[in-house]
């Protein structure tokens, strides 16, 4: 049996699978029997549903410099914000209107906000929406903070791993980051409960086949209930200004292969995915994706939350989003829903 009809099968895969798998990239047979069986095991499971998560970007400050992103800590043209807990509930407000039941808070590293303010914004949103699904990625913490969170209210956490190799790791980071910390951040999610997302770029500086096998190797240990995968895009201020972009194709061929390596996982369309495609996103939907991000964050401060270039929707009203977001889904067969979608039979 060959790697790729082992996937299908569900059988444990090894490093050498998976490089069996990358190098088929481009044949178009193999690419066809990937994607049919991924949107095959995503209809079993999801059906056509798509489920949404509000993504308010509540702080651009970060203590971090990680050498891809644009707003490191190091960049200096970097216009920095931060939202308050009233504007924070603000966009939760216009996001349960429209029909959100997912709020995802997300931000730089920004040591404004203590645990005693994250709880405070935690219990809060709690308990103005105790109905609806809350998700942190505020990125690495200690155990306990991650504890505490989870107690009062949190119930998902993303933080995605960006690679599983040692020396690219390196390549991304500062010296001050580390792949063993960013994976005993992730186990320890896990074990307090949360239902956790990791995930890498597609065709970061110093990507290779070896680095995406050990990625894909790191999916199948951890097992997240999430998976968010999207191109690599430059941003003008940083090192890698003057990298090429990673490629869509390689990104649907990879979303694929993932729905296909954990059957139920909640795996966007991502943001960076429709910035590099104008249909990025219903391209993600058909090769196996069931989720979308839409942007909740006040208009004034979207350009600002510039991790890359040319980043799309920064200058529309939520509403607009939803509603544009919404009919494109439906255009390509698929239903957006008004949901908390969680992982499949979650307890
Ligand atoms: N501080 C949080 C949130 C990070 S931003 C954390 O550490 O988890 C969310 C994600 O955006 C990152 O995990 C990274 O994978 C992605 N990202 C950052 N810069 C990017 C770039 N230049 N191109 C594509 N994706 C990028």
């Amino acid at each position: 049996m060959n790697a790729v009809e082992k996937l299908i099968d569900g059988q444990l895969m090894k490093k050498g699978d998976f490089l069996e798998i990358l190098a088929d990239f481009g044949d178009e047979r193999t690419m066809e029997r990937l994607t049919r069986e991924a949107v095959r095991v995503r209809k079993k499971h999801y059906g056509i549903k798509v489920f949404t998560r509000g993504l308010i970007e509540f702080t651009n400050y970060c203590k971090n410099n990680c050498y891809y992103c644009g707003i490191r800590g190091g960049n200096p043209h970097a216009v920095r914000y931060r939202l308050t807990k009233e504007e924070i509930l603000e966009c939760c407000e216009e996001g349960w209107r429209l029909g959100f039941r997912t709020f995802v808070l997300q931000g730089g590293e920004d040591p404004f906000y203590t645990d005693e303010r994250m709880l405070e914004i935690i219990r809060e949103i709690k308990g103005q929406y105790p109905d609806c699904a809350l998700t942190l990625s505020v990125g690495e913490k200690s155990r306990e903070s991650y504890r505490l969170f989870r107690e009062s209210g949190a119930d998902r956490y993303l933080l995605r791993h960006e690679t599983a190799d040692e020396a690219h790791y390196g390549k991304l980071h500062p010296q001050t980051m580390s792949l063993k910390h960013r994976k005993q951040c992730l186990y320890d999610l896990k074990s307090l409960g949360y239902q956790v997302g990791a995930g890498m770029m597609v065709g970061s500086p110093g990507q290779t086949m070896e680095t995406l096998a050990e990625d894909l190797l790191f999916l199948q240990e951890l097992k997240p209930h999430m998976v968010g995968i999207g191109p690599f895009i430059p941003h003008h201020d940083t090192c890698f200004a003057k990298e090429p972009a990673g490629s869509v194709e390689q990104t649907l061929h990879l979303l694929s292969v993932i729905r296909l390596l954990l059957p139920r996982v909640l795996l966007p369309a991502t943001t960076a995915l429709g910035t590099l495609d104008p249909f990025g996103r219903e391209k993600g939907l058909a090769a196996g994706a069931n989720v979308v991000m839409p942007n909740l964050s006040p208009v004034r401060n979207r350009k600002d939350y510039e991790l890359y270039d040319n980043k799309i929707c920064t200058g529309e009203e939520s509403a607009q989003c939803r509603e544009c977001l919404e009919s494109r889904i439906a255009a390509v067969g698929y239903e957006m829903v008004s949901e908390r979608g969680d992982f499949l039979n979650w307890k």
